[in-house]
C-alpha cells in the first residue's frame, strides 16, 4: 500500500496525485470569477503574474496548477477578443520567420498546419515561404480576423476536438498553445499523429527552469491563469520521445516586442517585475524596439522518424 500523503492534484503529464508532487508556490490573485470576460485570456492580457496556486511533479519536471472547469476555459478562449494583439504585428511577423527559418533546416517548406493560429500572423508568413498552410483556433474573433486581414480559412476549434488536416502534414507548430491545455501530452500524440514521416514539430512554450523564473520564483510573469502546465527541457524532450518524435533542437526563443508592451505584461505582478513595468510604459521608453533573450521561452522541434520506426 502506498504511504498516506495529502492528496495533490494530479499531474497533467503522469496524472498522479500522490508520489513525487508537492506544492510550489501560492495563489497569488483574488479567488478566480467564473464570469466571462472577453479578454482575460486574451494573448495580450495584463494578468501575467497572477496565478492559481502551482504544484510540482518531480518525475515529469513540470509545474502545473489545477484546471478550471474544461467547458467553461473552452467558452473563454472561444470568446477571446484582443485587437492589441495586432499592434505588434510587424514584430510577430519577425518571431514567425524566426521560428519558420529554424524549422526549414530539418525541413523543406511543405504542408504546414498550425494549432492555435491566432489571428493568423505565423500562417501568414509561413505561405510567403511557400508553405501550403491550414490551422485552427478557438477563438472566433481571430478566426474572422485571419479572413478579413490574410484571407486565411482557419477552422475554429481545438486540439481536443479537431479531426486534423486531411493528408498527413510536413511541419505542425503550436506556438504558446501548450501550456494552455489540459491534456498536454494528449495534444502531442495527437499532434505526431497529423506528421508525415520526417514531419516537424514545432513547439514555443515556456521553460520554468530557466533563470528568470528560478530567480523571481512566484513572481516569474510565466505564471498566470490561463497557463496550466510549466515545462523544462527534460519534460519535453520525454514528451516528444513519448509520442514518437526525436527532439532535434531545444533552444531559448527570442521574443521582439516594444518595450511598452512588455511594460503592460509586467505590471501588477510586483517586486522587480513591477518596478521594471513602470520604466518600461514611459512615453519615451514604450516605442523602442527590444529583443528580448530571457530564455524563459524555448522552441522545441522535434522531428518523426523517416523511416518510420518497427517495433520489435
Ligand atoms: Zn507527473
Amino acid at each position: 500500500m502506498s504511504q498516506r500523503a495529502d492528496p495533490m492534484p494530479p499531474c497533467p503529464i503522469c496524472h498522479r496525485g500522490t508520489a513525487g508532487q508537492k506544492r510550489l508556490f501560492g495563489a497569488r490573485r483574488a479567488l478566480l470569477d467564473m464570469g466571462r470576460s472577453g479578454d482575460r485570456f486574451a494573448c495580450t492580457s495584463g494578468l501575467a503574474g497572477t496565478h492559481a496556486e502551482i504544484y510540482w511533479c518531480a518525475s515529469c519536471r513540470v509545474g502545473y496548477s489545477l484546471p478550471p472547469p474544461s467547458g467553461w476555459l473552452l467558452a473563454e478562449y472561444e470568446g477571446v477578443v484582443d485587437p492589441s494583439y495586432l499592434e505588434e504585428e510587424a514584430h510577430r511577423l519577425r518571431n514567425a520567420d524566426w521560428l519558420l527559418s529554424r524549422v526549414e533546416r530539418y525541413r523543406a517548406p511543405g504542408a504546414l498546419y498550425e494549432v492555435g493560429a491566432s489571428v493568423g500572423i505565423l500562417l501568414q508568413a509561413a505561405r510567403a515561404r511557400g508553405w501550403s498552410v491550414a490551422g485552427i483556433e478557438p477563438s472566433s474573433w481571430a478566426v474572422a480576423v485571419a479572413h478579413q486581414r490574410y484571407s486565411l480559412g482557419i477552422r475554429q476549434g481545438t486540439i481536443e476536438s479537431d479531426p486534423g488536416p486531411p493528408a498527413p502534414v510536413d511541419c505542425v507548430a503550436m506556438s504558446d498553445v501548450l501550456e494552455h491545455l489540459v491534456d498536454p501530452q494528449e495534444a502531442v500524440f495527437k499532434a505526431a499523429g497529423w506528421l508525415a514521416p520526417g514531419g516537424i514539430l514545432a513547439l514555443v512554450t515556456v521553460n520554468m527552469a530557466a533563470l528568470p523564473a528560478r530567480l523571481l520564483r512566484g513572481h516569474w510573469p510565466g505564471f498566470m491563469d490561463m497557463h496550466l502546465t510549466y515545462f523544462t527541457p527534460h519534460a519535453l524532450r520525454s514528451m516528444l520521445r513519448i509520442a514518437g518524435l526525436e527532439t532535434v533542437e531545444l533552444r531559448a526563443a527570442p521574443r521582439r516586442l516594444t518595450a511598452g508592451y512588455v511594460g503592460r505584461r509586467l505590471r501588477g505582478t510586483g517586486g522587480p517585475a513591477d518596478l521594471a513595468a513602470r520604466v518600461l510604459t514611459l512615453p519615451l521608453v514604450r516605442d523602442a524596439r527590444l529583443t528580448i533573450r530571457s530564455r524563459d521561452l524555448m522552441l522545441v522541434i522535434g522531428r518523426k522518424a523517416d523511416p518510420p520506426l518497427i517495433q520489435a
